[in-house]
């Protein structure tokens, strides 16, 4: 993504609540190749989330690094903005952006080599009471189950690899071994 940095750019997508935050958090701590970019949001921390899970900003202030040019990509999803600064990881250091399916498009476009994961979850039931005991309230829950319908086929279509989120230990082990495939096929022989 930046000129001096040829590392791998992955995209973690997928709906809300398939357990994205949990698993690029467990990649990072894991995988010390790995560089996690942190997005902006105009949306409310979440009670009990992390104050670094997001830069957490005012639409002014959002809207002003529009005017900067100071996005890789960003997005309207379902009222609030979240967008990508543009990434600037340590040399040698694999990127990993965790976003939604029209930020992917996004990076899609513009690095085609951007190694997309789109994660599902095992039922829409089994989504429903992640995000339920991630304490959303009913009102959001249902929006996000809704606006799930809509990104799946997407998603879907543009991934270089679906996985199925049902035991997070094995998830974490494919997506270890498809990263680790990846890099030795880019490796310059
Ligand atoms: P996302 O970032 O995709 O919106 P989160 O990472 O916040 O999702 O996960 C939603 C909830 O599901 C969290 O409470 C998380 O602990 C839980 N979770 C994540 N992965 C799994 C899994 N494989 N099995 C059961 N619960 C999971
Ligand atoms: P949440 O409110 O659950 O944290 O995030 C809502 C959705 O926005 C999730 O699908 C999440 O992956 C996505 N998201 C988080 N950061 C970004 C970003 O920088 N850009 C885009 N396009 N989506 C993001």
């Amino acid at each position: 993504m930046s000129a001096n940095n040829p590392g791998l750019v992955i995209v973690v997508s997928g709906p809300g609540g398939v357990g994205k935050s949990t698993i690029v958090e467990k990649l990072v701590q894991r995988d010390a190749h790995l560089w996690l970019s942190r997005s902006w949001t105009t949306r409310e921390q979440r009670p009990g989330e992390a104050a670094d899970a997001y830069r957490f900003v005012t639409r002014q202030e959002f809207e002003d690094n529009i005017a900067a040019n100071g996005f890789l990509e960003w997005t309207d999803f379902l009222g609030n903005l979240y967008g990508t600064p543009m990434p600037n990881p340590p040399i040698g250091k694999d990127v990993v952006l965790e976003i939604e399916v029209d930020g992917a498009q996004q990076v899609k476009r513009l690095n085609e080599s951007a190694l997309l994961l789109f994660v599902l979850p095992p039922s829409r039931q089994e989504q429903k009471a992640r995000l339920r005991g991630r304490g959303d309230a009913d009102q959001k829950v249902e929006k996000r189950l809704r606006k799930a319908e809509e990104e799946e086929p997407v998603g879907k279509a543009i991934a270089d690899y679906v996985i199925i989120n049902d035991d997070l230990e094995s998830t974490l082990e494919e997506l270890s071994r498809i990263i680790a495939y990846e890099r030795n096929q880019r490796t310059p022989r």
